[in-house]
């Protein structure tokens, strides 16, 4: 009996893990013609100073729209363009592409105003990563002050040598760094003081947290924080009420992003929030 059963899972086991990798392999391709096809775009998320709930900036994020129509979420094609390699030409496209946003908002006149763009760590660990960013600064013309890496606390903690190295290197060329999903990993306090960052992003679960219980705000409490000590800005990540900004306000927090003051949106959009956003303000 023992023996049939273990056949069985061992069945089970291998058939789902067929249709897993089969699954895999067909987004892979889909992926690539994708990409080929333009099916792919960037959208921007807007950031916020949460005093004056003015935009500050905007963070750049991949979208897929399949030809029926479907999107598909980068927590699902981000993982397979790393696993196939392709997220080396996709990631250098982003960075093109909202490099060349970000020199459209300064034409049109926002000028204090940042552009955040996520960089994965097979990116990050390709030889030609450095080359391929200054070579996208060059000639794209974005001015590197107003540009900013977000690499992850789970990849800041590998390597921690390589780590230091290559934020060195990076922080050259003038652009910032944020250490984006800050509170997952377990990144220690004398060890980010060896990285030369600039922001640390609250991660989306630890802003939800906030208003579940007395002790809820604990950890965005600790990351606002060891930002003040560390002199690095601290930005909340998906703030989706008032009562939420409001808490994170009264804790110090000075930036935000979430659907309760923008999703993410295109270009397009983006060019129209902003320049209703400054007739409010001025208003
Ligand atoms: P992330 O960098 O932490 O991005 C924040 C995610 O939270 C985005 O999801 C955004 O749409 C979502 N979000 C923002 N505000 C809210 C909110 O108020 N409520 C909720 N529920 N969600 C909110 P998205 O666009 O699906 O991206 C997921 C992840 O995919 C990103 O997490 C990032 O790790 C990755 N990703 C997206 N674009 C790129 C890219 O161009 N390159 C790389 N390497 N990774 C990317
Ligand atoms: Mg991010
Ligand atoms: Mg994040
Ligand atoms: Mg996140």
């Amino acid at each position: 009996r023992a023996k049939s059963q273990q056949r069985a899972g061992h069945f089970y086991f291998s058939r789902s893990m067929g249709v897993e990798i089969r699954e895999r392999v067909r987004m892979m391709h889909a992926l690539r013609t994708a990409f080929g096809q333009n099916q792919l775009f960037v959208v921007y998320q807007p950031q916020i100073d949460l005093v004056t709930r003015r935009p500050v900036g905007a963070e750049a994020l991949l979208r897929w729209q399949t030809p029926d129509g479907k999107f598909i979420s980068p927590d699902r094609f981000i993982p397979i363009a790393e696993y196939s390699g392709l997220i080396i030409d996709l990631g250098e496209w982003v960075l093109r592409t909202a490099c060349r946003e970000l020199v459209k908002l300064r034409a049109a006149g926002h000028l204090d105003f940042m552009m955040s763009i996520n960089v994965s760590q097979v990116q990050f660990r390709h030889p030609y990563f450095l080359d391929m960013l200054r070579t996208a600064l060059e000639d794209t013309g974005a001015p590197p002050e107003f540009v900013e890496l977000e690499i992850t606390e789970s990849m800041a903690m590998e390597e921690p040598d390589l780590l230091i190295k290559m934020l060195g290197q990076i922080k050259q060329t003038g652009v910032s760094i944020a250490i984006d999903d800050f509170g997952t990993g377990f990144s220690s306090l004398s060890y980010l003081q060896r990285l030369q960052i600039d922001r640390l992003k609250i991660d989306r679960a630890f802003v939800t947290e906030i208003t579940g219980s007395a002790r809820g705000s604990s950890i965005a409490e600790m990351v606002i924080q060891l930002g003040r000590n560390l002199g690095l800005a601290v930005i909340a990540e998906g703030v989706e009420d008032e009562r939420q900004a409001q808490i994170l306000q009264n804790l110090g927090c000075p930036l935000a992003q979430g659907f309760l003051f923008a999703r993410p949106m295109n270009a397009e959009a983006l060019d129209g929030w902003l320049n209703n956003d400054t007739l409010e303000g001025a208003a």
